[in-house]
Order: C-alpha cells, then sequence, then structure tokens
C-alpha cells in the first residue's frame, strides 16, 4: 500500500508507491498486447463510466488505475499521523485512467474534433464524480502524459485522475498567488492577464469564442502554453457544456498546431483548478496548461527553481499562431 509522507523540512508531501514499480510499459510501437485496446479489457478493472456509440461499443472509458498511486479509501478519522521523522498518511485516494479512444495510435492533437468532445465530457463526469468525495477529498489532479519524457508508460491515449486527501504544494502556492493578487489589485489575476495579453496580441496563439491560448509572458518551458476560459470561472468543476464544445474545436487545432510544428513533443497537459476546500471565487480562475518536454531541468534549475527557457515565448507564439491560422 502507498504511503504519504510530509518532509519536515519543506513541507512537501511525496507518495512513497513501491507498487506502481510493477506497472506495464510500452511506449514502444510494438506489436504487444495493449491492456487499453478493445478486446483487451478482460484483465484490467471493469469500467467506471463508458461513452459508447449505438452497437454499445466504447468510445472513450474510465477505468481504476491497476497501479494506483493513492488506492484505499482515506479513514474519516485521524487524516495524519506524526512519525518520528515527519507526517505520515497511510493511502488514501482514488486513481483513474480515462481511455481517450479506442483507437491505439490517436492523440488528442489529431482526433475528431466529435472525439475530443467526448474526451473533455469524461473528464468533466469524472472530475465531478471525485470532487464529491469531498471532505475526504481535498483536491483532484486531472492530467494527461504524452511521451515517456513526459513520464507516461502507455502509448494508447489517456488521461489519468488522482483524487488526493492533501493538497499539493504547486496548487497551495498558484492559489497563494492568485489571492495576494486579489488583494492587492481588487481583480483576478487570470482575467487581468487575458485582457492584457489580447491588448497586446505578442503572446496569444488563438482566440476564440470562450477561450484564449496564449504563451505565458514568463513561459518557464520552451512553447508553454495556457488555454483560459474568456468567462471569470473559478473552478473546472463549474465548467459549462458549451465551453467544453468550444474547448474541444480550440483544444484539438492548438494541439495539431503544436505537434506539427515540434514534430510530435512530448508533453504534459494539467487542468490548473483550486482545491475543493480552498476556492476564493474571486481570485481563482482555472485553466489548461500544456508544458512540453524539450528541456531537461539541470542542477541550477532543481537547486533554484529558477528556470532557463531557451525560447522567448512571443516567439513560440507566433510560430503557433500562425500554424494554427493556416490549418
Ligand atoms: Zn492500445
Ligand atoms: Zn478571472
Amino acid at each position: 500500500m502507498s504511503e504519504l509522507r510530509q518532509d519536515r523540512l519543506t513541507h512537501d508531501w511525496v507518495i512513497v508507491s513501491p507498487e506502481r514499480a510493477l506497472r506495464p510499459h510500452d511506449t514502444s510501437n510494438e506489436a504487444k498486447p495493449c491492456p487499453f485496446c478493445p478486446g483487451n479489457e478482460r484483465p484490467a478493472p471493469s469500467a467506471l463510466e463508458e461513452i459508447t456509440d449505438l452497437n454499445g461499443r466504447w468510445l472513450v472509458r474510465a477505468v481504476p488505475n491497476k497501479f494506483p498511486l493513492l488506492a484505499t479509501p482515506p479513514d474519516s478519522g485521524a487524516l495524519a499521523s506524526s512519525m518520528p521523522t515527519g507526517r505520515m498518511l497511510a493511502g488514501g485516494g482514488w486513481h483513474e485512467v480515462i481511455i481517450e479512444s479506442p483507437a491505439h495510435g490517436a492523440t488528442l492533437g489529431s482526433m475528431s474534433v466529435v472525439q475530443a468532445r467526448r474526451v473533455l465530457d469524461m473528464y468533466a463526469r469524472r472530475y465531478r464524480a471525485l470532487a464529491s468525495r469531498a471532505p475526504f477529498v481535498r483536491q483532484v489532479v486531472l492530467f494527461r502524459n504524452q511521451g515517456a519524457r513526459a513520464g507516461t508508460s502507455l502509448v494508447h491515449p489517456h488521461a489519468q485522475i488522482v483524487a488526493s486527501p492533501v493538497v499539493s504544494p504547486e496548487t497551495r502556492h498558484r492559489v497563494a498567488v492568485e489571492i495576494a493578487y486579489f488583494d492587492e489589485h481588487g481583480c483576478c489575476a487570470q482575467c487581468q492577464t487575458l485582457e492584457d495579453e489580447l491588448v497586446a496580441q505578442e503572446r496569444i496563439v488563438l482566440e476564440s469564442p470562450f477561450f484564449v491560448t496564449y504563451a505565458p509572458y514568463a513561459s518557464s518551458n520552451p512553447y508553454q502554453l495556457r488555454i483560459a476560459p474568456l468567462r471569470h470561472c473559478p473552478s473546472f468543476l463549474e465548467v459549462r457544456e458549451d465551453e467544453l464544445d468550444d474547448l474541444a474545436d480550440h483544444l484539438t487545432r492548438v494541439l495539431a498546431a503544436f505537434l506539427a510544428q515540434l514534430d510530435k513533443p512530448d508533453y504534459n497537459l494539467v487542468v490548473a483548478t483550486p482545491p475543493l476546500d480552498i476556492i476564493h471565487r474571486a481570485a481563482s480562475h482555472w485553466y489548461v496548461e500544456i508544458l512540453p518536454r524539450l528541456q531537461t531541468p539541470a542542477g541550477f534549475e532543481l537547486g533554484s527553481r529558477i528556470v532557463v527557457n531557451l525560447k522567448p515565448p512571443e516567439e513560440a507564439a507566433a510560430q503557433l499562431r500562425k500554424a494554427v491560422a493556416s490549418n
């Protein structure tokens, strides 16, 4: 069983999970039985939820992760116990996989808008299902890893969703900055950023009725992108159906340009949204972050947390903007 341990010096949480080392790895294109392909569902746990075609064949399916980061439902009693060397929380949480297509070689950037819309529908459904387990669950993290450098263990297109009884340091920091900005300026940092970026136009990749994709001014990675709703909306929990329609079109167009321009880079996609019990409705504003894995952090980055980005975001945005417009 995995354990959540808190470092006494940094307050960072770490999941110690020996079971995860046992999971299958197939990042090659070799013809091995893929556990996510139709017909191979049997050894995998049965589906939590499926979107099917008229013949009952699944098009998107959510399953429990067979090698979960967090597994045991949290105890309603004492959340954490003090150990001689830090705090420890046994197990606690849920880890699911969303299989995004029956097609082994599909990607979010190459699938149809209709299929991407089904994928987003499942993202929203599973996010809400896991969020409904609050207060045991305090944070739900939705992400996808594309490629070996982004940490994926299987080629077949899939996203993952982890419901955790602790709030991650990254999320805690982001929320603290959002609230500090609101206290100082009286408005949402993301709303203000979108307004400023739309005036400047320098880092905009795509505008659609409900979303804007831009390269952040201080991008930490070459070609880092944020896709943010134009409407001030604190949490992904509150995304509307018409926004998901627009996001499916927007996301596939941006990712298609991204994959073509960068020769199918490895990347991580994360839904940045506040924890369930710390939603500052005026200060938080959810978004999708795309982080390409084109650089490897070296000692300076790891030691200082100051990143060296070799690609100015203005150049990255101009290149991707042109590619999106020409498709
Ligand atoms: Zn497959
Ligand atoms: Zn806002």
